[in-house]
């Protein structure tokens, strides 16, 4: 077996909002751990509340972290996250730097979502829409629970109010505040690449018609989704992946941020269909080569 992705520590997936481990046998990072774990990779996906807010996501992954290092023996991790599990990472390295080696954030909303922003701002919860939006919400992510067979813990709590106030422009800027580590001092600049010990990245992608509207991605209701979705940007209108803005991705080492990839293309959904030349699992065996190369 290859060690070029051998890296020192363990690398540990954190999977974004409604994110899960395994759906029956559907996994979340599809066709990346296999790839990382051909490479000589120790990995580990973790599930955390696929909806509630990044403080009560990132104790929950404290735990976890926790017990990996007993299980493995490790004395540090590498924290991946996508999406909020980027922000969930970041919670964890802030109160446990000395566990963290390093913290990748992949097409995580680290200054907010636009798109959570106009559904606060047009469906707000106390609104009819907004109670339709909710429930609809907390069936999915009630039949997800139900079809996890990759997590074996206690049952995580739900607060779907949390979960989108998490993702807010207005949200993520008080928690900001509160875990600044690795963040750009200016809009669109990169971040510290470490801060208490701690390693930062970012990659993320964004929508680029004749790209990620073509090849297998004709085939992939989720790139319609994240198309529907772009409409609700304004500040990074033109430039984000449907979910996320590409410069509100920026965390520590910028790795890149116009890759054409929509939010679910990133972490290689759905079952691998991803637009004209995209290669997500690559940016995964790279950056680990990457942390292998930084010794941890
Ligand atoms: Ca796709």
């Amino acid at each position: 077996m290859s060690q070029e992705s051998a890296t020192r520590y363990p690398l540990v997936l954190v999977p974004g909002m409604l994110g899960f481990i395994r759906l029956v046998l559907y996994p979340y990072w599809y066709g990346i751990i296999s790839a990382l774990r051909r490479g000589g990779a120790t990995v580990i996906a973790v599930q955390v509340s696929p909806l509630n807010s990044c403080e009560v996501r990132g104790e929950q992954l404290l735990i976890r972290i926790e017990e990996i290092l007993r299980e493995t023996g490790a004395a540090k991790v590498n924290l991946i996250g996508h999406s909020q599990g980027a922000l969930t990472a970041r919670y964890a390295a802030a109160k446990r730097p000395d566990w963290v080696a390093s913290v990748t954030s992949v097409a995580g909303p680290n200054h907010g979502s636009e798109l959570a922003d106009y559904l606060h701002i047009h469906y707000p919860g106390n609104s009819p829409l907004g109670r339709v939006l909710t429930l609809v919400v907390r069936m999915i992510g009630a039949l997800m629970s139900f079809l996890e067979t990759g997590y074996r813990g206690p049952k995580l709590p739900v607060d779907i109010h949390a979960s989108h106030q998490s993702l807010t422009s207005a949200g993520v800027a008080l928690f900001n505040r509160q875990y600044p580590q690795g963040l750009p001092d200016t809009w669109g600049g990169h971040g510290a690449e470490v801060v208490n010990g701690v390693r930062y990245y970012s990659w993320s992608g964004t929508l680029q018609p004749g790209k990620t509207d073509r090849g297998r991605n004709l085939f992939d209701g989720t790139n319609r989704t994240c198309r529907l979705f772009a409409k609700t940007f304004v500040h990074e209108a033109g430039h984000c992946d449907g979910m996320v803005g590409r410069y509100s991705s920026h965390l520590g080492t910028v790795i890149g941020d116009e890759y054409p990839l929509d939010h679910f293309d990133i972490v290689n959904q759905s079952l691998g269909l991803v637009g004209k030349g995209a290669e997500p699992i690559r940016l995964f065996v790279e950056h680990a080569q990457r942390l292998k190369m930084a010794g941890v």
